[in-house]
């Protein structure tokens, strides 16, 4: 009988428990970040300090404004004037910044967020792309587009346009250059780490694929975070499991942070809030906050997220911006194109 060196021999009980031990190791390295999340184990809080020695900071979490006409911008400014309320240190804007991606409507939203007076770190939404650059997707039309390969799927009578739909990404230009170097990115504050990541296929906004570029990124930056620092990652398209709309790939994306010390995942694009705990992780999407679209999930309140990072810990309270009376908002299940067809919500 043969072991491997500095395994225990004396005993039978003993041999038995440390190939129980490896047997245990070997099959947590196999199983993907979902389920170490639903087992409630993420191996990277194992790296986490009991004390980060750091002040306790307060932050905003924003996601889906969805600016489209000066009244959303009036709306939007007193939206800005509650979180001011809330002394935050800065705000993370999680995507869908506008409704149809103009450079206008991007940097009246810039502007009303300057108004914050701390700064705002954004991330890209799916709206956050013009459409319409290549001649063939225009704004009702883009409510009804899935991922290229559903797309197809889903209306092969039409395969001549759809296919050209299909390779009609839409054009992130203008985002570009409001905030540069906003797409992929970290940053440090009050002792912990935040990472901006781009979820984004395009104007797609279903049965999407998180982009190359994005996932090299995180192999190309990852060595540089210190895994024992507290770290909120925070993305346009949800990452928690079985939330909808969820990228087929997210689990390839949290994968990458099962080293990581990540507390918590701050995400849009599902209009409504959801939550997954996983160990030390909780991820969350929120309910918009947009004047003229609504919640995917029914409800009415419009709003943001106020944090406080003390420790290792997140204590997450939601502030509703009121509506004015008879709101204009659209249902999202209402989306109409010029064709009169009933579309999709997203
Ligand atoms: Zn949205």
């Amino acid at each position: 009988m043969s072991h491997r060196p500095g395994s225990p021999t004396t005993a039978r009980g003993e041999t038995l428990l440390w190939q129980q031990a490896l047997t245990r190791r070997a099959a947590l390295k196999r199983l993907g970040a979902g389920t170490l999340l639903a087992l409630g184990l993420w191996p990277g809080a194992l790296h986490a300090r009991a004390k980060t020695g750091s002040r306790p900071f307060r932050f905003v979490v924003v996601n889906d404004t969805h600016y489209m006409s000066e009244a959303c911008g009036a709306w939007l400014e007193g939206a800005v004037r509650l979180m001011r309320r809330e002394r935050p240190e800065f705000c993370l804007l999680a995507g869908d910044l506008t409704e149809y991606g103009r450079r206008d409507d991007l940097a009246a939203v810039r502007d009303i967020f300057a108004g914050l007076g701390v700064p705002t770190f954004v991330q890209i939404g799916n709206h956050d792309y013009r459409a319409g650059s290549d001649g063939f997707v225009r704004e009702p039309e883009r409510r009804s587009l899935r991922a290229p390969r559903d797309a197809r799927r889903a209306a092969p009578g039409r395969s001549r346009s759809l296919g050209a739909w299909s390779y009609s990404p839409g054009d992130r230009a203008a985002y570009m250059k409001l905030f540069p170097r906003r797409l992929n990115y970290a940053f440090e504050h009050g002792g912990w780490q935040f990472v901006g990541l781009d979820t984004t296929e395009g104007i797609f906004y279903q049965n999407t694929t998180i982009q190359s570029h994005t996932l090299r990124w995180v192999d190309d930056h990852l060595a540089k975070l210190d895994r024992a620092k507290p770290t909120v990652v925070f993305t346009h398209f949800p990452l928690g499991a079985k939330v909808r709309y969820r990228p087929i790939n997210a689990e390839a994306l949290l994968e990458r942070f099962r080293n990581v010390n990540l507390r918590a995942v701050f995400s849009g694009h599902f209009h409504g809030f959801t939550e997954r705990h996983a160990g030390a992780v909780t991820l969350t999407t929120n309910k918009c906050c947009a004047l003229k679209r609504s919640n995917h999930d029914g409800t009415q309140e419009r709003g943001f997220f106020v944090c406080v990072a003390e420790d290792n810990h997140i204590q997450r309270r939601f502030v509703e911006c009121p509506l004015p009376a008879a709101s204009p908002a659209r249902r999202p299940d209402r989306g109409r194109s010029s064709r009169g067809a009933s579309l999709p919500a997203r």
